[in-house]
């Protein structure tokens, strides 16, 4: 793997794609710094080595070109204060000013672009506008693991201009690493817990995990529609009935794998998508009519837990519940506590996908786990063992 430890950016300007794609509140302040400060090791080690840095970066979802709501200038004073440097701020990422701003930048300096999207050339990967960025520099980096899933024109196009002078920067080293560290050379027992809303979104997810995991445990929204496919009685619980087949075919396909894929014994349910109605707990498959499951019940937390304690790698991807819903989180919130134990007891544990970060950030224990990946969609695609464009335009070996 090609990494910034592999050059020397001495008198060089490196092109930076980084995710700056940073929550903004209604006055334009940055409000959740953590994508930024993830950048700044990269940034550092070029500018330490003598090198200047060109970063571009997307926010937010510009449409119909320029609109300062999602303009990159909100982030200049902030990335000043993080890197210690010298911004400066091309106020388009291309054009004659951005060109000179490029030319006359010194070593140790910063230059920030403006929002690649104010350009539609950068999501349909246009190679003319993917050409123009990659003017600015004579290596390319690519830090930006929450976009390496899609083929835009600053995440991989850019890539084919600059020869073999192009690596991954320390975040994305980092998160193919860790991920790899589960998917290709998994510390058996394997443990992966998949939840979330719904099955169809995690059905490529499965398949390529029963190729490696010991077991598989299910909760969330999703394991309804398999105990429906069982012949189980789910109320008003989420059930995708276009998915029933794959659902059965899912669990046949496990069993003649040896791979063991739990449903949750029980579930705490309500009697409609609420906080403040009716609450009972009973068997996941003999669910009222009129209630639906929320969240996995205390027979389902007490074999997952013990699961997990087992386990020597752990994969977690989406809630067990509607953790959001404080009488509905107890799923989520103990297995985010088994998890953090098993790592204290030396599992490797990765959390990956949106709403597992956000629950263990919830729960306190971030920093109690192995890792918690900064790319949902790119993570999610990675398990689902696709081959992601930003990764793939970094190995592609010029010769
Ligand atoms: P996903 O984005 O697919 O990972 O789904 C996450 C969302 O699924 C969260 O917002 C949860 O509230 C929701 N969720 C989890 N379990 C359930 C459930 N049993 N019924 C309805 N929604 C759920």
């Amino acid at each position: 793997m090609q990494t910034v430890d592999q050059f020397d950016f001495s008198g060089k300007k490196a092109l930076v794609r980084v995710d700056f794609n940073v929550p903004l509140n209604d006055s334009f302040d940055i409000t959740d710094d953590a994508r930024m400060m993830a950048a700044v090791p990269t940034i550092l080690k070029i500018l330490k080595d003598g090198g200047s840095a060109i970063l571009m970066s997307h926010l937010g979802r510009p449409k119909g070109g320029p609109n300062p709501a999602f303009s990159l200038n909100h982030l200049v004073d902030h990335l000043g204060k993080i890197t210690g440097a010298h911004i400066h701020f091309a106020s388009d990422c291309i054009g004659e000013d951005a060109i000179s701003m490029a030319q006359s930048i010194k070593p140790g300096e910063i230059l920030l672009l403006e929002n690649l999207r104010f350009y539609d050339e950068e999501k349909s990967g246009d190679a003319d506008f993917a050409k123009k960025l990659a003017r600015y520099g004579d290596i390319y980096v690519n830090d930006a693991f929450g976009t390496a899933h899609r083929a835009h024109a600053s995440t991989s196009v850019v890539a084919s201009s600059f020869g073999n002078q192009k690596c991954f920067g320390y975040i994305m080293a980092n998160e193919i690493a860790n991920a790899n560290k589960v998917i290709a050379e998994p510390a058996k027992p394997f443990v992966a817990i998949v939840g979330g809303a719904k099955v169809s979104d995690k059905l490529l997810l499965l398949e390529n995990l029963m190729q490696v995991a010991d077991t598989i445990l299910i909760g969330g929204g999703m394991a309804y529609t398999f105990v429906s496919a069982l012949g189980g009685k789910i109320g008003t619980s989420l059930f995708e009935a276009d998915r029933v087949e794959l659902a059965l075919e899912l669990l046949e396909k496990a069993k003649a794998k040896g791979v063991k894929l739990t449903l949750p014994a029980d579930s705490v349910c309500a009697d409609g998508f609420t906080n403040d109605g009716g609450l009972l707990t009973c068997s996941s498959d003999s669910i009222k009519d009129g209630w639906m499951g929320l969240d996995i019940g205390p027979k389902a937390v007490e074999a997952y837990v013990s699961e997990i304690l087992n386990a020597k790698t752990v994969l977690w991807n989406g809630p067990m519940g509607v953790f959001e819903f404080s009488n509905f989180e107890n799923g989520t919130k103990s297995v985010a506590h088994a998890v953090a134990d098993a790592t204290s007891k030396g599992a490797f544990t990765l959390i990956g996908g949106g709403d597992s970060a956000a629950a263990i950030k919830q729960f306190g224990l971030k920093d109690d786990v192995s890792y918690v990946s900064t790319g949902g969609g790119a993570l999610l695609e990675y398990f689902e063992g696709k081959e992601l464009p930003g990764i793939a335009a970094i190995n592609a070996v010029v010769k």
